[in-house]
């Protein structure tokens, strides 16, 4: 177990942003037809296939599930935000419910079967960096679909290339296989601690 005596003091500690009253705002961002939805669902289903610990099912809206997890022996609140749609949302700026303002964090998923939805990730990391200027908001990009092994078309060191030229994580997934979904959503609350971590030195 990676619960050690630092973590449990860093949990109660005055400042904490992980607490019930403190979420992380992750947003998911991507092209239509990405598997945004379906990484909603796995998040707000009971079950993390990746360790032992049963989460209660979300408290859910349609477009908005908070709750809280375990990583690395430390909860964590997570407040995952679906309401961005690439496609039809593209007046960012006007739009109040913009997600590109408020989100603590962002996974930023295209699919491997489908280059344009690659192309369409690289410009939303773009805007992204107009709305959060901020040099460390973490962001992953995730290639989803990586069952669809014979509809590849963005290779895996493309992916890692992307990332490497955005100075963001990398991750391959398949929601439909519930592969590496959980890993993307504990890494991003990850980064978010070392943000925390290193706010706080
Ligand atoms: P969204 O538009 O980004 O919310 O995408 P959805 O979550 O609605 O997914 C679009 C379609 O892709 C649906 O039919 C999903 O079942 C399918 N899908 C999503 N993720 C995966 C995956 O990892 N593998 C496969 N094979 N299909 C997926």
């Amino acid at each position: 177990s990676w619960s050690s005596s630092d973590s449990v003091i860093s949990s109660d500690s005055a400042g904490d942003q992980t607490g019930p009253g403190n979420p992380y705002r992750v947003v998911l961002l991507g092209a239509s037809g990405v598997g945004k939805t379906a990484f909603a669902s796995i998040f707000a289903g009971a079950a993390d296939i990746q360790s032992d610990f049963t989460y209660e099912k979300c408290f859910i809206s349609d477009e908005v599930c908070e709750k809280t997890v375990e990583v690395d022996g430390e909860p964590a609140t997570i407040t995952l935000l679906d309401t961005w749609d690439a496609e039809t949302d593209t007046d960012c700026q006007s739009s109040q419910q913009c997600n590109m303002q408020t989100g603590d964090a962002y996974l930023l998923l295209y699919s491997i079967t489908d280059r344009p939805s690659f192309l369409r990730a690289s410009e939303l990391r773009i805007t992204l960096r107009q709305f959060r200027p901020v040099h460390h908001t973490p962001i992953i990009l995730v290639g989803n679909k990586c069952d669809l092994v014979r509809r590849r078309e963005v290779s895996v060191s493309e992916g890692r290339a992307c990332a490497a030229v955005f100075d963001c994580k990398f991750i391959e997934t398949s929601a439909a296989m519930q592969h590496n979904v959980w890993e993307a959503f504990h890494g991003i609350v990850r980064q978010l601690r070392l943000r925390r971590d290193s706010k706080e030195a």
